[in-house]
């Protein structure tokens, strides 16, 4: 195991709407590992961000920000890690489209992924962790043991976030999700630091056709292979 660790990193990244957090969050549960949402991570920065007055393009400040915050999860009884600032459970208003679309500006922004990028290497330190993300097999676990790179056709991950926003009671329009999902991966792939891309030695899994089930049997599956 790489960094002397007593059980696997399992690394999932891939882009918006993909499915990763449902993945990731029945996946750890059926392993018995900590599940770790590095997006969440992004998402809080762009609210905290809003809460001081500090605009999304702003670096530096966004910067010194990141590196203030106390950022962490509590578990909820179904299993979500919801995140909390400053203590206080945050988790409901970091899911407006709003925040996805401000979580993407602010991380595009160096300061900001060097002050995240050691609290997500020690929240997953010690291994028996699922992360789910976007450069996780790339730049946060490079030596991760199991590394999958999940994607789906845009316009399949469109309707299942409108399902999703709808089970949360949120109204919206497909194709509108649609463009806001097009614009992130363009935002997310294009930018300079730390781009999606999937790590050279990831597995690529397609949901679009694959069930959900049929998904986390092959990551499961791949972890225990990697002493899970
Ligand atoms: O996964 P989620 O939609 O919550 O991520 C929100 C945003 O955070 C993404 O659009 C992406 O720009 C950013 N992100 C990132 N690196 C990660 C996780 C998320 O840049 N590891």
């Amino acid at each position: 195991m790489s960094g002397g660790r007593a059980r696997p990193v399992v690394a999932i990244d891939g882009p918006a709407g993909v499915g990763k957090s449902t993945t990731a969050r029945k996946l750890a549960a059926e392993l018995g590992f900590v599940l770790v949402d590095t997006g969440a991570l992004y998402r809080g920065v762009a609210l905290a961000a809003r809460d001081a007055g500090i605009p999304w393009t702003d670096a530096d400040a966004l910067g010194d920000l990141a590196a203030g915050l106390d950022l962490t999860f509590e578990l909820a009884a179904d299993g979500e890690p919801r995140l909390c600032i400053a203590g206080q459970d945050r988790a409901d208003e970091i899911r407006t489209t709003d925040i996805a679309a401000g979580a993407s500006k602010v991380a595009t922004h160096p300061p900001v992924r060097a002050a995240l990028l050691g609290l997500q290497r020690r929240l997953g330190a010690e291994g028996g962790v699922v992360l789910e993300g976007r450069d996780i097999g790339t730049v946060v676990f490079p030596d991760a043991e199991v590394k999958v790179f999940l994607t789906a056709a845009a316009p399949e991950r469109a309707k299942r976030r409108v399902l999703d926003l709808a089970a949360r009671g949120q109204a919206a329009d497909e194709a509108e999700i649609l463009a806001q999902i097009e614009a992130r991966d363009a935002q997310d792939s294009g930018r300079e630091v730390a781009p999606l891309r999937p790590a050279e030695d990831a597995v690529h899994l397609d949901s679009t056709f694959l069930g959900m089930d049929e998904v986390i049997a092959q990551i499961a599956a791949l972890a225990r292979t990697a002493g899970a």
